[in-house]
């Protein structure tokens, strides 16, 4: 029997990566998972957690957030933000372009606790002037520099998982984040924008398999991907036929659950359930991750529902295939222990709208690597 540095015990493991839903106990050595079985020892590990009576589960894998703290204005701490909650990987959409990438590497990226990885804005800058008067010079095409973000791109394969494309910038950035994902070979991540200007059904046709189609279940005046009688567009579903991954991106102001209820009644659910976690959505209505996944256990979907789309399928639509969003044994050992709450329980989506729920999942212990946070 080896002696293992944490071991998290009596819990029921949710991991689908593993097709795990039942209770086992997670031993960890050396920053990684070393066994899950059931009836482990607690004399056999330095440090114990109690998870009697919680879900555990693969550290979360949120794809849509903004990190990029004290330089982009709505930029918020990942540590903070994310970690705390149980988001053990981070994916800032979008922040920065080829130009102040840099920083977030140096300053945010190789300094977090968080793991974080980038979507590199097509736009030079990110999103540097959003949401301040100066925005619309995003428009300015002098913002969009194709080889320079290819060539930002090829120089960290570690840290860059694909291109942003932010409504901000407009429709012709659009063709060339296009241009740019297919010389770099990677993904983008390209909105369901509420501007009328840029619709979804323009947007899907530069997207391919692979491609993530975020802020998805938008609402509002121009809801996007439902038509006036509320129904599922056939271009959306025609790019999920194709591949392109439908995901949350809940935000201040891109998640209704009018149109989420909707699309679900339809046979649509999203492939991955993400926050748009930055300053003005971190108080309310987004608050973190479990509170994001608990609004669609109110929508109707179980607890592995919810938790397949924020670990193996999360991290598999941004190809990280370095063990995030799994507890298999050799993977890190990124653990998000939660509880499951039942009760009362008002959410509240971007537009205002109220709904009940009887679940709520809470975070009570996250490990990182192995240690606890
Ligand atoms: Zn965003």
């Amino acid at each position: 029997m080896g002696d293992y540095d944490l071991l998290v015990k009596g819990g029921t493991l949710v991991d689908p990566s593993q097709g795990i839903g039942e209770q086992r106990d997670v031993a960890v050595s050396d920053g990684k998972v070393a066994e899950i079985r059931r009836g482990l020892s607690t004399s056999s590990a330095k440090q114990v957690v109690d998870a009697d009576g919680l879900i555990v589960a693969p550290g979360l894998v949120d794809i849509h957030t903004h990190v990029y703290d004290a330089v982009m204005p709505l930029g918020i701490n990942p540590d903070l933000c994310c970690l705390s909650k149980g988001t053990t990987t981070a994916v800032d959409a979008g922040s920065s372009g080829y130009l102040n990438f840099p920083g977030l590497k140096e300053h945010i990226i190789d300094r977090s606790s968080t793991r974080i990885y980038a979507l590199l804005n097509i736009g030079s800058l990110g999103l540097m002037t959003y949401g301040t008067d100066l925005e619309p010079l995003q428009t300015d095409p002098r913002q969009v520099d194709v080889a320079n973000t290819v060539r930002a791109i090829r120089e960290n394969r570690d840290s860059v998982v694909g291109i942003k494309w932010h409504s901000t910038y407009g429709p012709k950035a659009l063709l060339s984040a296009r241009a740019a994902a297919d010389k770099a070979g990677t993904i983008m991540m390209c909105e369901n924008s509420a501007a009328s200007w840029v619709p979804v059904s323009s947007v899907l046709d530069y997207m391919k398999r692979g491609d993530i189609l975020t802020h998805a279940f938008q609402g509002g005046p121009a809801p996007g991907i439902l038509d006036e009688n509320g129904s599922v567009k056939p271009e959306v579903l025609k790019a999920v036929k194709r591949g392109v991954v439908i995901d949350v991106g809940h935000g201040a102001g891109s998640f209704s659950f009018e149109t989420a209820e909707k699309a679900i009644g339809q046979g649509l659910l999203p492939d991955v359930i993400s926050t748009d976690l930055h300053a003005r959505s971190v108080n309310g209505p987004v608050f973190d991750m479990p509170t994001t996944l608990s609004k669609f256990l109110a929508l109707g979907l179980s607890v592995e529902d919810v938790v397949i789309r924020a670990t193996s399928g999360a991290a598999r639509a941004v190809g990280l295939q370095n063990g995030a969003g799994t507890l298999r044994v050799g993977a890190a050992a990124d653990v998000v222990v939660l509880r499951l709450e039942t009760g009362d329980f008002v959410f509240e989506d971007s537009l205002g709208k109220k709904r009940k729920g009887e679940r709520r999942l809470i975070t009570d212990t996250v490990v990182r690597g192995g240690l606890r946070v």
